[in-house]
């Protein structure tokens, strides 16, 4: 998949990403996601699938108190 940062001219590879996200005013990261990203300008994209698999388990894990969870779908 080609960059789509201006100028750039990588292509992104698959990889895996400590992505952090903000769910009900927490700030939590997810440990090991897989995510395309570019290796010339660092640029990340995660599939539409990754994403709602976050949001479900960020769901699942709400009540815990813990700030980072490892991606497990
Ligand atoms: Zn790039």
């Amino acid at each position: 998949m080609d960059c789509h940062t201006p100028g750039c001219r990588g292509e992104h590879e698959a990889g895996t990403i400590s992505h952090s996200v903000t769910y009900q005013e927490r700030s939590i990261v997810l440990h090991n996601v897989p995510a395309q990203i570019c290796p010339e300008c660092g640029d990340v994209v995660l599939a539409e699938e990754t994403t709602i698999i976050i949001e479900d388990l960020l769901r699942r894990k709400a009540r815990s108190k813990q700030g980072s969870f490892v991606y497990e779908p």
